[in-house]
């Protein structure tokens, strides 16, 4: 299985090169060059299988001979076995035919984890077997830092730099961030925004000398193993609301457009997805992009949901690549455009992304009313991200179609909004309830290459 760049400008890379290396070096983001697909039967015999047993069916395609099978199995088997519910990723009826995707029962309470457990498991087999180690780099907005540092604290070839916007990620995610006390993990609070974490990160990768003087690697969601990772919930859920003889529809709280983008690759592999529902807080360009009126640049908008406040969407780069049928060239022009705020979509692309997408905007108000709403008819208590996926899927569902909805977080990782709409505390689960009193560990740093640079150089193992 070869791994091309969006901008075409990049070398082929295998799995396990492509995941090492992250961001390509044309500044594209690598996808497959052909989609494996199931047949009918195929996905009909995944009915009744755990959730490791349609992992590996699911991802086993794509990796190639980067692994064994027995490798893989392995690591799909170590990844999910800290979660803390059998099914991993359960379902929950909400109403007549709108279902809750409870993807928060890793160990840092969000999606991530998924991926995250995942890409550690791989990043420390493929590293070991070349005698190598790397340095991660990483940009959050609260919850993939957590699970990355979660994911690779201790882990022997490598070391992990994660920057979050100071002051913008809640005070669960920073302490999942600064409270670990292995040695190769390190949190660094940005004077910035989200976007500028990010465009540092993306720098960073621009700049080959310390790149490759670090050995830096990749795991935002621009990482194609972690896309993949998350293909694997789509099938589960499908699968046991009765796919393939049924078309399912998903309502997907939307920033980096990562999870969103997975569901679509489920659906290239043969699975009857009806609509991809992009549900956004405020900082809604996505909304706007998918409605018609472009992709143009704002100011971001911090809100109660802070994992989803972007206004550049990385992985939608892999969206406009197949809406523009695969060519790299128009993918090029297109970010150059964005460099200088924004760019217009084609018809024919707009046409392409609205067969799949659906899209709608929730307001801050709305976030917290969707909150007190669900929890009062149905008895479930909603993180912020997920109550805007509930909000837009129940607005936009058709009544003979599923709707599952991607429930993101837990509710106890945003008390604050969770408390400020009901009442209620939600509490952390048992395993975590001392989060509040370990000692934290951090350095602030200014929004400046050249110092988060000098800072990494300083701190990785010799
Ligand atoms: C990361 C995250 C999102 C957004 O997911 P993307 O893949 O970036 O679109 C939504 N909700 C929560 C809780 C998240 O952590």
């Amino acid at each position: 299985m070869k791994y091309i760049s969006t901008r075409g400008q990049a070398p082929e890379l295998t799995f396990d090169e492509a995941m090492l290396t992250g961001l390509a070096r044309d500044g594209g983001l690598y996808v497959p060059a052909e989609i494996p697909s199931f047949t009918r039967a195929e996905i009909e015999a995944m009915a009744g299988l755990s959730y490791e047993e349609i992992a590996y069916q699911v991802m086993r395609p794509f990796v190639g001979d980067a692994f064994t099978d027995e490798e893989f199995a392995g690591c799909i088997t170590r990844a999910y076995k800290s979660f803390g519910h059998a099914a991993r990723a359960p379902l929950v009826q909400l109403n007549e035919n709108h279902y809750l995707l409870e993807l928060f029962h890793g160990p840092t309470l969000a999606f991530k984890d998924f991926a995250m457990q995942l890409i550690g498991q791989l990043f420390q087999l493929a590293l070991g077997k070349r005698g190598e180690r790397v340095t991660i780099v990483g940009a959050t907005s609260g919850d993939t830092g957590s699970a990355a540092i979660e994911a690779f604290r201790g882990l022997e070839n490598v070391d992990v730099f994660i920057l979050y916007p100071h002051g913008r990620v809640s005070e669960v995610q920073r302490r999942q961030m600064t409270t670990p006390a292995d040695s190769n993990v390190h949190a660094l609070a940005l004077d910035g925004d989200f976007d500028d974490c990010q465009a540092r990160v993306k720098d960073m990768f621009n700049h080959f000398d310390f790149r490759d003087g670090v050995r830096l690697a990749g795991v935002n969601s621009i990482n194609w193993a972690r896309v993949l990772a998350q293909v694997v919930y789509y099938f589960t859920s499908a699968v046991t609301l009765g796919a393939p003889r049924r078309r399912i529809s998903f309502s997907v709280p939307t920033g980096n457009f990562g999870d969103v983008f997975a569901g679509y690759i489920a659906g290239r592999m043969g699975l009857p997805i009806d609509r991809l529902v992009v549900a956004t807080n405020q900082n809604d360009i996505l909304h706007r992009c998918i409605s018609g009126a472009g992709y143009h640049k704002g100011a971001v908008l911090p809100s109660i949901s802070p994992s989803m406040d972007i206004q550049v969407s990385s992985n939608f780069e892999r969206a406009l690549f197949f809406a523009y049928d695969r060519d790299a060239g128009a993918v090029r022009q297109l970010m150059d455009e964005l460099k200088a705020g924004g760019f217009d979509v084609s018809q024919g692309a707009l046409e392409a992304l609205q067969d799949i997408y659906l899209s709608g905007r929730v307001s801050e108000e709305e976030t917290s009313q969707a909150i007190t709403d669900w929890l009062a008819t149905t008895g479930e208590l909603l993180c912020p991200h997920s109550a805007i996926g509930v909000k837009i899927g129940e607005d936009l569902r058709e009544a003979a179609t599923p709707m599952v909805t991607l429930a993101t977080a837990h509710p106890a990782k945003f008390p604050a909004a969770v408390e400020a709409a009901t009442g209620v505390h939600p509490p952390l689960p048992p395993r975590m309830a001392d989060l509040y009193e370990r000692p934290e560990r951090v350095t602030r740093i200014a929004n400046d290459l050249d110092a988060i640079e000098t800072h990494i150089k300083g701190h990785i193992a010799k």
